[in-house]
């Protein structure tokens, strides 16, 4: 059987609780997931690229199976490039599930060899998002409830 590569896409801007929790929970489905951090020029990053990805790098480094990549245009392009058939999403909302449905049911049509999986976040996670986490730092508030355990935000 050929090995089942995920590909985990998003801004992590900065890495959550939640983004964290999803992907560990993914771990076992997977033999390798690829955490993707897309280049989207028309969005408006808060932390680099660099520190993102950094970030990301210290949370898994104990993860064999996680890989972190960049990467722009279309995820399911960037996922024929690295072998990937699945891609991982997070459901926190309903407004998270229609957005979700409308991309991964085109997605479907664009690749049909390319199945979106969803994760539903343990309730204690459903409410932490990078926006709200942003907004606390810019504010001043703290924020370290809300990312990984070892991420330091005063950079
Ligand atoms: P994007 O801009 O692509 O939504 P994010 O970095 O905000 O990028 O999110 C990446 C993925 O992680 C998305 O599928 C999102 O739903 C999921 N996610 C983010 N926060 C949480 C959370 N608290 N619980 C579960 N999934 C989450």
């Amino acid at each position: 059987m050929s090995k089942r590569i995920a590909i985990f896409p998003g801004s992590f801007d900065p890495i959550t609780k939640g983004h964290e929790s999803i992907l560990l929970r993914a771990l076992p489905l997977f033999d390798e997931i690829i955490v993707a951090i897309g280049k989207n020029s028309n969005k408006q990053n808060y932390f680099s690229i660099e520190q993102r990805k950094k970030w990301l790098k210290q949370v898994f480094s104990k993860e064999p199976k996680v890989r972190i990549a960049t990467y722009t245009g279309l995820t399911i392009h960037f996922c024929k490039k690295m072998n990937a058939n699945y891609i991982l999403r997070g459901l926190r909302t309903s407004a998270d599930f229609e957005f979700e449905k409308a991309i991964a049911q085109n997605n479907k049509i664009m690749a049909p060899e390319i199945e979106t999986i969803f994760i539903l976040p343990v309730s204690e996670l459903s409410a932490i998002n990078s926006t709200i986490v942003r907004d606390i730092i810019r504010n001043g508030g703290n924020a370290a409830p809300f990312v990984p355990a070892g991420i330091n935000l005063k950079v």
